[in-house]
């Protein structure tokens, strides 16, 4: 957290807070296990790293996008679906100045990030 606005939201998340019973916690990390074994990038969609982007890239839905396509290969939703993003929101805007990365809570290469994903889409789009 590095404002006001995200320590509230933060403290706000466990508003009803109720624990997860141990059945539900042993189906959480079975589904957070498949995840990362299909190559998902970690991201929570928080968008505290968009708070920061000079370039407005909208990078949890960059990663959504992605994290997608690595569970069911569906090549045509995915360039559909990057392709409405907004041309000056996309992955290949990205001027590598990792603001976004300081303010991000899972640590990630989000340059590093953004660039596979470009990679990825212009490939996909290559093959049709
Ligand atoms: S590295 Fe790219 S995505 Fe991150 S803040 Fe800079 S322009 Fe935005
Ligand atoms: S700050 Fe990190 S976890 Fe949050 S939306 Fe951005 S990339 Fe995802």
């Amino acid at each position: 957290m590095s404002n006001f606005q995200q320590l509230k939201e933060n403290i706000d998340t466990f508003t009803n807070f109720r624990e997860f019973t141990p059945k539900e916690e042993e189906v959480a990390k079975e589904v957070a296990k498949i995840i990362q074994s299909q190559g998902a990038i970690n991201c929570t969609a928080c968008r505290y790293c968009m708070e920061v982007c000079p370039r407005g890239i909208n990078i949890p839905a960059i990663f959504g996008l992605y994290n997608v396509y690595q569970s069911n290969k569906q090549s045509f939703m995915f360039t559909a679906n990057y392709n409405a993003l907004k041309e000056d929101e996309k992955a290949d805007k990205c001027i590598n100045c990792h603001l976004c990365s300081k303010n991000c809570p899972q640590g990630l290469d989000i340059p590093a990030l953004l660039k596979k994903v470009d990679a990825l889409e212009k490939e996909v789009e290559k093959k049709g």
